[in-house]
């Protein structure tokens, strides 16, 4: 390594079965569904897309999530989540379609009651949005093998009951769109995720609830939010 350079190592991400993605950065978008825009406060068309982070290692493929520590209102967004197999930046939508490696359903958790308040005192939103395992994931479909629709239903059910039901046609900016703006904002690279906004009816999880999250085409996330564990 050349003195005052760092070279990024990425850690192996597991995903499903022998497959891995090497995650590199996770990035979001606030309020993409014009009527999720419209429940948190705000006017759909005002205004451009707003993007936020998580660490890589918020990521997680698995069966249970640890409740967070910090809050009491531990929120739900279901979200499609794009992973790029190529970077760039200043790009266009079409070029960004063409530079995704592939899909998967995730979940957006969300700190609410830490983020109103970050919100309320104009603080960064970071530790509302980027705590451990705030990123889970299903398995990665290879871009060769689906296609987001517009008429793509996406759908969270927590205890078997539907809180989130809305068409991915529903979102304001189309995947492309979302990561060309992303791409005039930061050099985007290989291993980058984007979550691409949650529809309406995001709500508060307990501990035991059993979450779905369904995007139709793509393999479901299913997982149980359970008792923090002690440290080890
Ligand atoms: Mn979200």
């Amino acid at each position: 390594m050349s003195p005052g350079r760092v070279e990024w190592l990425p850690p192996e991400f597991a995903v499903v079965g022998d497959e891995t993605f090497p995650a590199r950065h996770v990035w979001c978008v606030g309020r993409n569904y014009a009527e999720h825009a419209r429940e948190m406060g705000a006017d759909p068309k005002a205004r451009a897309p707003v993007f936020f982070s998580k660490p890589a290692a918020a990521l997680i493929n698995s069966d249970t999530v640890d409740y967070p520590a910090s809050t009491d209102s531990l929120h739900h967004e279901v979200e499609l989540v794009v992973f790029l197999g190529r970077g760039g930046r200043n790009l266009d939508p079409v070029e960004c379609l063409e530079r995704i490696y592939g899909y998967a359903v995730g979940v957006d958790l969300t700190r609410r009651d830490v983020q109103a308040k970050a919100k309320q005192a104009g603080h960064p939103w970071e530790l509302s949005k980027g705590f451990d395992q705030s990123a889970p994931i299903g398995p990665i479909v290879p871009a060769g093998q689906w296609v987001p629709s517009e008429e793509s239903l996406i759908e969270l059910q927590v205890n078997g009951m539907v809180r989130q039901q809305a068409v991915l046609g529903d979102m304001i900016w189309s995947v492309g769109e979302l990561i060309a703006r992303l791409s005039c904002e930061v050099t985007l690279h290989p291993g980058d995720a984007v979550f691409t906004g949650t529809p309406a009816g995001v709500a508060a999880l307990e501990i035991g609830d059993r979450v779905v999250a369904r995007i139709a085409g793509l393999p479901s996330l299913a997982f149980t939010v359970r008792q923090p564990q002690a440290e080890g």
